[in-house]
């Protein structure tokens, strides 16, 4: 299959969070299988021109009010990918778009202005991109809300006026990374899309009278998917469905969870190259080498026998940090206070969270925190610390709790989305369990769920040690992820009666 991935991220090129991941290794995966994957995403300022190939002839994308001139196509292949089967990776260079820093937004404008313009036009370039290089997609994978216009083009305006033997076969498929980001933007802006007024009706962009991208791209795209079951399960109700539940359920026939893989070259203690010594389930040596690396990089005692925690995350609502940091009723504080344990964090976000942070780091000789954004820390976290915490609001796939599984150490997390679809409660009657899980997101659920783990630490040590290993040995790779992709294009052509060429 010829496969479009159109996405406003992808590593190593531009990233703010998990989308950016899934995106290429889905990619690079989906080509392993054979497939001829290609990703276009937008040229912002930081990514650097000079190693990319430039495409010649400037190309032009007709846009609501005129045509777009000047864009720069440059494309490159894709690193990690199989040299004879790569994965290309295309670049909207269109200076008054995307020539600035920052991909959403600065620390002056969180949400850039014009981004429903900046956007819309990415998702009309992608078309025009496959004109220039004369290559038509089988699928059209569009990835959150940035994206989510390229199903509104194919169906209400390609399949409707297109040329022939250019999209009529072409299915598009929407992916949720993350409900709670939709483009909600000025209805006025919907002019530029040159789309007719009652497009924006029949597709849904239409929302309080405001212009909603993703709601438009729920509505339009052949199927619709997000990036766990338990996730698209929840996302159909009131709680988790950030006004967007009643699409969901109008659109359930068509919506699955599919959940998102790791990296198991560079999540993988066995070959990961920013531990000091590589582990593996069967020698768990370099574990500990790691625990005393973190304890030694965050200034704490290096000792073995107290459990260390460790928190990797967006200091955002989403991740529970109100719950675990905020002031006078934070858990994290008695936590620190009342247990034997230490406790790490490395993340970057909100200020007043940054500032409490700190302040905590300055009261609790057992609370070290890093601020900012590191990989090499988070690996280190990762690998070092003996659990993990995830207190989030709501998680549509996460992460972190997956490279914890992999690294033997156990997460404790809320149930909520994915989260509940990769770890399994400890039962302290069976020993059965791959980390700790708690239901209500609140300080007193925190601080008793850290301490059941704190106290299975300390009185029941052999079952930690088995939900280690079995957590080490779970599959969380991306070529069964993949297969499960490929099962969705493939169920799409079908319901839509296409046959793809071979
Ligand atoms: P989300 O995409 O909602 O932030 P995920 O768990 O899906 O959450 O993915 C987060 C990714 O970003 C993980 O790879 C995590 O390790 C990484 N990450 C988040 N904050 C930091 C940080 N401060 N330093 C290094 N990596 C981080």
């Amino acid at each position: 299959m010829k496969i479009l991935m159109v996405s406003s991220e992808a590593v190593p090129y531009a990233k703010t969070g998990g989308l950016a991941d899934a995106v290429s290794a889905l990619s690079i995966s989906l080509a392993k299988l054979g497939h001829d994957v290609r990703i276009v995403i937008p040229r912002y300022y930081p990514i650097d021109r000079s190693s990319l190939t430039l495409l010649p002839d400037a190309m032009g994308t007709p846009m609501g009010g005129g045509i777009e001139e000047w864009s720069a196509v440059y494309t490159t292949n894709m690193p990690g990918a199989d040299k004879k089967n790569p994965v290309k990776v295309y670049f909207i260079d269109h200076e008054i778009f995307f020539g600035r820093d920052g991909i959403y937004g600065s620390p002056v404008e969180s949400d850039f202005i014009d981004n429903s313009r900046r956007y819309i036009f990415f998702c009309k370039a992608a078309f025009q991109l496959c004109r220039k290089i004369k290559w038509y997609p089988d699928v059209l994978h569009a990835h959150d809300w940035p994206a989510a216009v390229a199903p509104v083009y194919l169906k209400f305006a390609e399949r409707v006026s297109g040329i022939k033997g250019e999209f009529e076969n072409t299915i598009s498929i929407l992916t949720i990374h993350n409900l709670g980001y939709q483009g909600i933007y000025h209805k006025d802006n919907f002019d530029y899309a040159g789309l007719g007024w009652d497009v924006f009706y029949n597709a849904g962009f239409e929302d309080w009278s405001m212009l909603n991208m993703l709601k438009a791209g729920l509505y339009s795209a052949d199927k619709i998917n997000t990036v766990s079951p338990n996730y698209a399960e929840e996302t159909k109700h009131e709680a988790h469905g950030f006004r967007l539940d009643g699409v969901l359920r109008y659109r359930s026939a068509d919506y699955q969870g599919i959940l998102n893989g790791i990296d198991d070259v560079v999540w993988n203690p066995e070959k990961d190259t920013y531990i000091p010594e590589n582990y593996s389930v069967k020698n768990m040596e370099g574990k500990a080498k790691a625990k005393e690396a973190l304890q030694k990089e965050f200034g704490l005692p290096m000792d073995s026998n107290v459990p260390v925690i460790g928190i990797v995350t967006r200091l955002t609502d989403q991740k529970g940090v109100g719950e675990l940091f905020g002031p006078t009723y934070g858990s994290a504080w008695s936590i620190c206070r009342d247990m034997d344990v230490q406790m790490v964090i490395l993340g970057s976000g909100e200020h007043w969270c940054e500032s409490e942070i700190s302040s905590l780091a300055s009261r609790l000789s057992n609370f070290k925190a890093k601020i900012g954004y590191s990989e090499k820390l988070s690996h280190l976290i990762e690998a070092g610390a003996d659990f993990f915490l995830m207190p989030s609001r709501y998680e549509p796939c996460g992460l972190n709790q997956m490279y914890s599984l992999a690294y033997g150490t156990l997460p404790i997390v809320r149930s909520t989305g994915g989260l509940v679809d990769t770890v399994e409660n400890f039962n302290e009657d069976t020993g059965e369990g791959t980390g700790f899980m708690f239901e209500q997101l609140n300080p007193s659920s925190i601080y008793n769920t850290v301490g059941w783990a704190v106290w299975a630490w300390y009185n029941r040590r052999d079952d930690i040690t088995k939900m280690q290993k079995r957590g080490m040995t779970k599959d969380f790779t991306w070529e069964s992820s993949a297969l499960k992709y490929v099962e969705m294009y493939n169920d799409t052509f079908k319901a839509l009666g296409i046959k793809v060429k071979a």
